[in-house]
């Protein structure tokens, strides 16, 4: 049985934000004017001078565009002099990153018979979290379950607004199944076991289908009925199903380690060699002692670096405003954190990263918001359909957009939460995980109790003085109308959600705009191979990428429709890109 300590997963991670997380006010306003006729073109050339150029055309609007300076991480850097490299080693295939998808490019390509090296700048491979999706794999079948594979591809390309690259959703979706199945094996050779659980908020409450509908699940439960759908495809491995990455990337690494996998840690790829635009032909990489050390490939070389979340001018370039404000979780509990080097060092050899802005795991822990109750600004008014944004991902952007949210519920809160069923980070029943936390919140100040609505808006006045007690007070009232009448006219939140203000005690809890980002997911423009193209969209021999190095996946939130889907998406990307690098022609280097 293979051990492993590593237990730093995303529940206990992100439950534990602190305060210092910081948050981003966005308010914005979108002026349109009728008729002007001219255009003006702002040219931002340095951060001091700004040269104005005006043109006339017959149109009907002003624009004005910014061009930013091409930021100095774009530019390539000189070539490590020949004279600084002390030593040529040469392989099939140069694999850079020990990560989720680099040993799974290492153990797939290995399996061919092939030579591998694995180069990685950490001391050990990189693991966090433990949820891991994939469609119908062979637990899925065991339980008679099916996934319609067609289904969740429209859902991803609906949810990305059609950014994503469709070639690449379908590569996953068909594959992912087939992947997990080459996973479990692995692991069961080591007696390690696959569960399929419904994540809950709490390792505790996860929820393992081992029969379908789950039993535990209240009466009448059915994931297809939910607002945001989270659809059963979430394995875990271990003795229990507590999330542990680490456990199974160490079963890669013996894995990889037993086919004869030359694996360096502590070793930083620096530059890519593509002599004359021509193939991509060998990795200069830096050891712990400073040398350097050309890693020359006979097949391909696979970037496998991850993203670029410990690289704070890339993170400011390419994400959403109010995502580039926010810290990396890794930095905050002191974890590893990729730079962006595989982005870079491809670019600087002619690959392209995908247009701004892009995508990044954001999550917060926000309480009681993950229960669709009743939600208001801090004016006062409700604002949005709360079973929507209940959700962990949609609930924090909402948070950062209109500067905080109340969340407000009554006495009977337990009986309601039991109905609404498991869901990631959702709180579904009121466990001793919820009860507990519920009255330390309220012992902390940070759950408002009162016994009349007008004493509760007193009370949160003190905490946001902008909420006005009329305005808020029509409110509460207009919402228990609609709850009573069954039908929310006004937001359209399903019935069965409508959970009525009218019971005392009555209690408000405030969620200031905090968040996080785990990674950031832009990448690079490849091609249904996973081989990443120049400009002209030409194909960049010798070179594949995988993991978050692989572009146009996501829109601009990660989805939480299929819990698991990043590792998911690495597991598949790289077990293909091991395999297809594997079978390249062998070239003269
Ligand atoms: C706390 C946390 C919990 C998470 N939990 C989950 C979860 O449960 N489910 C899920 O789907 N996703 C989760 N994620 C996201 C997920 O971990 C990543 O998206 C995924 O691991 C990406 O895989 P990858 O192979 O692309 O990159 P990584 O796994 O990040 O691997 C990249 C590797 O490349 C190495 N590297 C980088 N640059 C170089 C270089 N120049 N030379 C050599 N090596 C280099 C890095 O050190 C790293 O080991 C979580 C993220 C965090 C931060």
């Amino acid at each position: 049985m293979v051990k492993n300590d590593s237990k730093v997963s995303r529940r206990s991670v992100v439950a534990s934000i602190s305060s210092g997380v910081i948050g981003l006010i966005i308010g914005g306003i979108l002026g349109s004017q009728a008729f002007p006729r001219e255009i003006k073109t702002t040219e931002t050339k340095t951060e001091t001078t700004t040269i104005v150029k005006s043109t006339t055309l017959t149109q009907v609007s002003t624009v004005t565009t910014t061009v930013p300076v091409e930021p100095t991480f774009l530019t390539p850097p000189p070539p490590i002099p020949e004279e600084q490299i002390t030593q040529t080693l040469e392989y099939d295939l140069v694999i850079v990153g020990a990560g989720t998808s680099g040993l799974a490019a290492a153990v797939a390509a290995a399996e061919e018979g092939v030579s591998v090296v694995l180069i990685e700048r950490e001391a050990t491979f990189s693991a966090r979290g433990g949820d891991n999706t994939a469609l119908n794999s062979k637990i899925h079948k065991r339980l008679g379950i099916y996934i319609d594979p067609e289904e969740v591809i429209k859902k991803l390309m609906e949810i990305s607004g059609y950014r994503a690259d469709e070639r690449i959703i379908r590569l996953w979706a068909y594959n992912s199944g087939k992947v997990m199945d080459w996973l479990i094996d692995m692991c069961e050779k080591e007696g390690v076991k696959a569960w399929l659980i419904i994540p809950d908020r709490t390792d505790k409450y996860t929820f393992v289908i081992d029969k379908w509908p789950p039993s535990q699940a209240p009466p009448g439960w059915d994931y297809r009925k939910q607002t945001y759908i989270e659809y059963p495809t979430c394995h875990r491995f271990g003795d229990t199903p507590t999330a542990n990455q680490g456990l199974l990337l160490s079963i890669l690494e013996k894995r990889a380690l037993s086919l004869g996998v030359d694996i360096r840690y502590e070793t930083k790829a620096v530059r890519l060699e593509r002599p004359d635009n021509g193939r991509v032909k060998a990795v200069i990489a830096q050891t712990k002692d400073g040398k350097y050390v050309r890693f020359k490939a006979r097949r391909s070389i696979i970037l496998s670096t991850g993203d670029y979340g410990g690289n704070r001018a890339m993170v400011e370039y390419f994400l959403p405003e109010e995502f580039a404000k926010l810290p990396d979780l890794r930095n905050i509990f002191g974890m590893p954190t990729p730079t962006g080097d595989g982005h870079l060092m491809a670019y600087w050899i002619g690959a392209q990263i995908e247009p701004r802005p892009h995508c990044a795991m954001v999550h917060a822990w926000h309480g009681m918001g993950t229960a669709p109750f009743l939600m208001i600004n801090k004016y006062g008014k409700r604002f949005a359909n709360e079973d929507l944004i209940s959700n962990v991902l949609a609930f924090p952007i909402q948070c950062m957009r209109i500067g905080g949210i109340w969340v407000l519920f009554d006495s009977n809160w337990p009986k309601y939460t039991y109905n609404l069923g498991p869901g990631f980070f959702r709180i579904w029943k009121a466990d001793e995980v919820t009860l507990k936390e519920f009255q330390q919140k309220i012992e902390n100040g940070q759950i408002i109790e009162a016994n009349t609505i007008e004493e509760l808006a007193e009370k949160m006045k003190k905490v946001t003085p902008e909420l006005d007690i009329e305005v808020f007070k029509k409110t509460v009232e207009r919402y228990n109308e609609l709850c009573k009448k069954g039908v929310d006219e006004d937001f359209g939140k399903r019935s069965d959600y409508l959970f009525p203000v009218d019971t005392k005690p009555f209690y408000a809890n405030w969620n200031p705009p905090q968040a996080a980002f785990l990674v950031t997911m832009g990448g690079l423009i490849v091609n249904e191979n996973l081989q990443p193209v120049d400009k002209d969209g030409k194909i960049i021999p010798g070179l594949y990428v995988t993991g978050n190095l692989v572009g146009r996946r996501f829109g601009l939130d990660y989805p939480l429709v299929c819990p698991g889907l990043s590792h998911s998406m690495a597991w598949t990307t790289g077990y293909i890109a091991g395999k297809n690098a594997a079978k390249e022609k062998l070239v003269v280097t």
